[in-house]
């Protein structure tokens, strides 16, 4: 986009009007507020609608096959992302994509919430992968288009948005994991309510907040390529719908093989990602030397991000099965705890920004705090042997356990979470800054699409051997990262 139309595009959105910020971040700040809430509260009951028994409700797949499906379902969610940038960048504009990522999301909850089978899962799966890989990255561009290059309130802006992700995230689980032993079906329709709450104000606030915002195609296609381009689709839907329909019913493509497809595609697609832009013509010397430092920080995110998002799948499965959950005379539901790691993210990230502003100077490097964020990662793993080794792994433990892992983990994000989309779009070269959204996503993605296959090893019997494992490599990653920070440092070439 050219600087012209930056510039426009800022002049065109109320400067003033949400806590000194541009009104349009009222706008998204509250339309990713519902998808959060109809994404997390749909998570912090799915795996236990998947694997508890028919007559409890649920569609009484296999547990280990559940936390597997659990972790491809969260990797293709972040994956889609790419395919949600495209459509923006060359079809529909930012708005739209949201509006119509939006939609699809809101149906997939539907169909979640009409009692039905396994397929019918299924069909919310896409409708959902696809509509928030539309929705999520876009709206948080949107976010940066507001303001000037140069606006000093921008990180602050982004800080506001991630808590409004994080507050979304809090509220549904524990509404969600209310009425989930009445029906899951309700649950996931909260799910659908929120996510139309949060198309409602989307609609009826744009115009008025966003101005031109979201609403240019950056690189639009033209003519003959959308030609070329549907073809291409449609031929793709029709092969893929034809190989579908030979290969399930030959028990070729079956659950165990879609997972390990899905494992396979979210440690290709950022390998391609990586080998283009450092081989682009493009690309700098510099360029290419950022690439180099990238790649250390980005097996971090996955190590990071494969732990933390254990939480709604191995822990979730911990709560439900190894812990106290009737305490101090109150019943807790199993998926109350989804809500523990956004409610510390609210209460400790103004703390963490404050830390690295006293600082100032002092504070670690991207790489130190990424290695700090892998001991976090792993301590919160390995604290969770105390109490198996304390009583074994017959007897029920306290949930207090569990709490402290979450906040644990939380420590580790807020050295990961804010620094690396920063990081990212300072290190991607200039060539592919409108792909940098979808690619620190996809570390989300590689870090699920391997946990499909590490959560296969996971039975309370073995938990020690399963989080004193996954812990400790955590922590032998973090001390190479720490040893090899100034070299990545050097690297960056001056950035910080
Ligand atoms: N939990 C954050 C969100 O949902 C971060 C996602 C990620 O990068 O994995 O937006
Ligand atoms: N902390 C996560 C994120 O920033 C939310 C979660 O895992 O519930 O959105």
């Amino acid at each position: 986009m050219s600087n012209y139309n930056r510039q426009k595009i800022v002049d065109s959105v109320p400067q003033k009007g949400f806590f000194g910020h541009p009104k349009g971040l009222f706008t998204l700040f509250f339309t990713e507020f519902w998808e959060r809430f109809s994404y997390y509260g749909m998570r912090a009951i799915l795996v236990y609608y998947m694997y508890y028994e028919v007559s409890k409700g649920g569609l009484g797949l296999d547990e280990n096959l559940a936390l597997s499906i659990m972790s491809i379902y969260g990797s293709l969610v972040y994956m889609s992302g790419i395919i949600g940038g495209w459509l923006a960048d060359r079809i529909f504009g930012t708005s739209k994509a949201v509006f119509y990522g939006g939609i699809l999301i809101m149906l997939g909850h539907i169909v979640l919430a009409i009692p039905g089978s396994v397929a019918m899962f299924f069909v919310s799966m896409v409708l959902i992968v696809l509509g928030t890989g539309m929705l999520k990255p876009n709206v948080s561009t949107v976010v940066g288009e507001m303001y000037s290059e140069t606006d000093e309130r921008r990180d602050a802006g982004f800080t506001i948005f991630y808590m409004g992700i994080n507050a979304g995230a809090f509220l549904s689980p524990l509404i969600v994991g209310s009425v989930m032993d009445y029906s899951f079906h309700l649950g996931f329709g909260i799910a659908a309510v929120g996510m139309f709450l949060g198309l409602v104000m989307f609609v009826l606030t744009k115009k008025k907040n966003l101005g031109l915002a979201g609403t240019t195609i950056p690189n639009p296609l033209s003519k003959a390529e959308k030609k070329k381009t549907f073809t291409f689709i449609g031929l793709g839907v029709v092969v893929l719908a034809v190989l579908c329909a030979v290969l399930i019913p030959m028990g070729v493509l079956t659950f165990a093989s879609f997972i390990n497809i899905v494992t396979f595609l979210g440690i290709l697609i950022p390998t391609i990602y990586f080998v283009v832009m450092y081989r682009s013509p493009k690309t700098t010397t510099v360029e290419r030397s950022r690439i180099i430092a990238y790649i250390p920080l980005f097996i971090a995110a996955v190590m990071f991000w494969s732990i933390q998002e254990q939480g709604s799948t191995i822990l979730a499965s911990y709560a439900d099965k190894r812990t106290q959950l009737d305490w101090m005379g109150i019943h807790i539901s199993p998926a109350w705890f989804q809500s523990l790691n956004p409610l510390f993210i609210i209460v400790f990230a103004p703390v963490f920004a404050g830390l690295w502003m006293k600082l100032g100077k002092r504070q670690p490097t991207v790489p130190q705090k990424f290695s700090l964020s892998l001991l976090f990662a792993g301590l919160s793993f390995l604290v969770i042997l105390i109490p198996a080794y304390l009583g074994g792994t017959d007897s029920l433990v306290s949930p207090m356990w569990l709490v402290l892992s979450y906040l644990i983990v939380v420590f580790g994000e807020l050295c990961m979470s804010p620094v690396g989309l920063s990081a990212t779009t300072k290190l991607a070269p200039a060539a592919f800054s409108a792909q940098t959204m979808s690619l620190w996503f996809l570390a989300s993605a590689a870090a699920q699409a391997l946990n499909a296959q590490v959560v296969k090893f996971y039975s309370p019997e073995n938990e020690m051997a399963y989080f004193g494992s996954i812990g400790g490599a955590a922590i032998v990653l973090s001390i190479i990262l720490f040893a090899l920070a100034p070299k990545i440092q050097g690297l960056m070439k001056g950035i910080r």
